[in-house]
C-alpha cells in the first residue's frame, strides 16, 4: 500500500482501477523492418482497431451532441478506407522496408500538405482530418492509444496534466476521479470535476506503473492510496454509502422553492459545459442554466462549429430545460481554452490577451454565426445570452449593434427568433467600476468570480505555485461583488454569480445579505445550497 498527498478539488471519495493517461506527442521513429509482410498485416490490424474506435466515437457523439456533430467521425472512417491513402502506407513499408508507424506518419504529412494547398475550402479543411486519423493510427500501432472508449469499467484517471480540450473529449461515464501532477484548483479541468460530481486531486507525483492498480481517491483527506489494505477498502465503502445516503436525503428538496424563512427567493441555476450536462442539471433540480460555457462546443470540434451544429446544441438544451431559463455565454476561447483551428498566435500573457469577446469583435464572422444559431434556438425555449470579458460600455454597444443586424437578417429571411434577454459577465475590475453604466445597457449581470479574482488579485488562476496567495474570500473581491450588486440594481439589472465562489457555502448567507438574485453553480451544489438558503432567516 502506498499513500500520496495532493490538493483536493472536490470533497468526495472514489475507488477503482487506475487508468494512466498519456499525451500523444511522441516523435515517430524510422526503423528498419525485415519482414515487411508482417508489418503490413500489423498496419491492417491497427486500421481495423482505429475503425472500431471511430465507430464508438461516432455512436457516443450521436447520443451526446446529435448526428450533425457526430458526422466528423464518419468522415474519418471514410478516410481510413481511402485506397490512395492505404496504398501509400503499404508501399512505403515494402519499398523502404520500414516500420508501419513511420509509413503512416509520412503518408499523413504528405496527404495533409496536399489538402492544405488546395483552393477549395472544404478540401483545405480535410488537412487536419488526415493528420488526425494518421495520429490515431500511430497511437494504435505503438500501443499508446489512450482511448477511454475501450474501457469496460469506470476508472480513476491519472495524468500529468489535462487541458480542457482533452477532458471535454473523455467519456464521462467512465470516470470515477481525476488525479494529476500539474494543474491548478481554478482551472477548467477542476471545474469539470465539480460539474461531474467526482473527486479530484492535483499536485500528486504520478507514476506510470500505477496503471491498472486498485486505488482510492479521498477528496476529504486529499489523498491517493495505491493497493489499499482491506481495512481502508471497507472504510472507503462506508464513506461512499454515507455519501449516497446524504444525496438521497437532499433529493427530498427537489421541487421545493429556494426561499429564505423571511420569504426572499434566490434563483439557483446550474453551470454546464455541454448538452449532455443538462442531465445533471435536471437531476439536481436546477431552476435553470445560469452559464452554458459555449466554447466547449468549439473545444470538442476540430473545425469551427457550423451555425447548424450550434443551433442543434442550443435548441436541445433549451428544449431539455422545458421553458426554464437557459443563459448561454458566447464564445470564451483563449487563455487555457485553446483550439488549433483558430490559429491564435502564442502570447506572453494569454490571460490578458486576445480572448473571448475580443476575438468575437474582431473576427465578426465567427460571432455572427454564433448569434444566428443562438437566436434561431431562442424560438424553442427560454434562452438568454451573455458576453464574457467585457471592459467597456463601447463593447456592449457594439455587441448590441451586431445583434440587431443579425436579427434583421433573420427577419428578412423569415426565420423565427425571440427577443432574448442579454447580460454581461462581470469578471474584470473594469466592468465592476463601470457597472452603473453597464447596467443601463443590459438586462442582467453574472459575476464571473474565477476571473474577477484572478484579475483583482493579479494571480494567474492556472498557476498552482500561487495557490497559497490565492484568497477566495479576499475583501477586495467581496467588495467588488457588493458594488456590482448595488450598481446592477440601481440600473435595473438583476445580478447573479456564476463563478465557483457562488457555491462557497461559507459565503451563501453573505451573498444573500448583499442582495444577490441568482447563484449558478455546478449541478451537484444546487440542492445543498437550497438547504442552506431555506434555513436562513
Ligand atoms: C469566471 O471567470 O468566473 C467564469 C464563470 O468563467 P470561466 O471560469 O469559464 O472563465
Ligand atoms: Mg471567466
Amino acid at each position: 500500500m502506498e499513500r500520496y498527498e495532493g490538493k483536493s478539488i472536490f470533497r468526495k471519495i472514489a475507488m477503482g482501477k487506475i487508468f494512466f493517461y498519456e499525451k500523444n506527442n511522441s516523435v515517430v521513429k524510422r526503423e528498419k523492418i525485415e519482414d515487411t509482410q508482417a508489418e503490413q498485416r500489423r498496419f491492417e490490424t491497427a486500421r481495423a482497431k482505429a475503425q472500431e474506435q471511430l465507430q464508438n466515437l461516432y455512436e457516443k457523439a450521436c447520443r451526446e451532441v446529435g448526428e450533425a456533430g457526430a458526422a466528423i467521425f464518419e468522415v474519418h472512417q471514410m478516410m481510413l478506407e481511402d485506397e490512395d491513402y492505404c496504398e501509400s502506407i503499404l508501399n512505403i513499408i515494402t519499398r523502404q522496408g520500414v516500420n508501419a508507424e513511420y509509413a503512416v506518419a509520412v503518408t499523413g504529412d504528405n496527404f495533409s500538405s496536399m489538402f492544405a494547398s488546395m483552393d477549395d475550402e472544404y478540401m483545405k479543411a480535410r488537412a487536419a482530418d488526415v493528420k488526425d486519423i494518421s495520429e490515431r493510427l500511430v497511437r494504435v500501432l505503438s500501443g499508446n492509444d489512450n482511448d477511454m472508449n475501450d474501457l469496460e469499467e469506470p476508472v480513476i484517471l491519472v495524468a500529468d496534466d489535462l487541458a480542457p480540450s482533452e477532458t471535454v473529449q473523455m467519456d464521462k461515464s467512465k470516470l470515477l476521479a481525476f488525479v494529476t501532477e500539474h494543474g491548478s484548483a481554478n482551472s477548467h479541468t477542476a471545474i469539470l470535476a465539480r460539474t461531474m460530481n467526482i473527486p479530484a486531486l492535483i499536485g500528486v507525483p504520478i507514476q506510470k506503473e500505477w496503471n491498472g492498480k486498485l486505488a482510492i481517491v479521498d477528496g476529504y483527506e486529499g489523498t491517493l492510496v495505491i493497493d489499499p489494505e482491506q481495512e481502508l477498502i471497507d472504510k472507503a465503502q462506508e464513506t461512499m454509502e454515507e455519501e449516497a445516503r446524504k444525496e438521497k436525503l437532499l433529493k427530498t428538496l427537489k421541487g421545493q422553492k429556494t426561499v429564505t424563512k423571511s420569504g426572499r427567493e434566490i434563483h439557483l441555476y446550474a453551470n454546464i459545459g455541454s448538452v449532455a450536462d443538462t442531465g445533471g442539471a435536471l437531476m439536481n433540480d436546477a431552476e435553470g442554466i445560469g452559464l452554458f460555457r459555449s466554447e466547449f462546443l468549439y473545444l470538442e470540434s476540430d473545425h469551427y462549429p457550423t451555425e447548424n451544429e450550434q443551433f442543434q446544441a442550443y435548441k436541445t438544451v433549451a428544449e431539455n430545460m422545458a421553458g426554464k431559463k437557459v443563459i448561454i455565454r458566447t464564445l470564451d476561447i483563449g487563455a487555457d481554452k485553446k483550439v488549433d483551428y483558430f490559429n491564435l498566435d502564442e502570447e506572453e500573457n494569454p490571460a490578458l490577451g486576445y480572448r473571448a469577446i475580443r476575438i468575437c469583435l474582431t473576427r465578426e464572422e465567427i460571432f455572427r454565426t454564433q448569434l444566428r444559431a443562438l437566436l434561431r434556438a431562442s424560438a424553442f425555449g427560454n434562452i438568454s445570452v451573455m458576453f464574457p470579458m467585457i471592459i467597456s460600455v463601447k463593447e456592449i454597444q457594439k455587441i448590441k449593434e451586431i445583434l440587431a443586424s443579425v436579427k434583421n437578417e433573420l427577419k428578412e429571411q423569415g426565420i423565427e427568433y425571440k427577443d432574448v434577454e442579454i447580460g454581461v459577465m462581470i469578471e474584470t475590475p473594469a466592468s465592476v467600476m463601470i457597472s452603473e453604466e453597464l447596467a443601463k445597457e443590459v438586462d442582467f449581470f453574472s459575476i464571473g468570480t474565477n476571473d474577477l479574482t484572478q484579475y483583482t488579485l493579479a494571480i494567474d488562476r492556472q498557476n498552482p505555485a500561487l495557490d497559497e496567495f490565492y484568497d477566495a474570500h479576499h475583501p477586495a473581491v467581496l467588495r467588488m461583488i457588493q458594488m456590482t450588486i448595488e450598481n446592477g440594481h440601481k440600473g435595473g439589472a438583476w445580478v447573479g454569480i456564476c463563478g465557483e465562489l457562488g457555491a462557497d457555502m461559507e459565503l451563501t448567507e453573505k451573498f444573500v445579505e448583499m442582495g444577490i438574485d441568482e447563484l449558478s453553480v455546478s449541478p451537484t451544489f444546487v440542492l445543498p445550497l437550497r438547504e442552506i438558503i431555506r434555513n436562513m432567516d
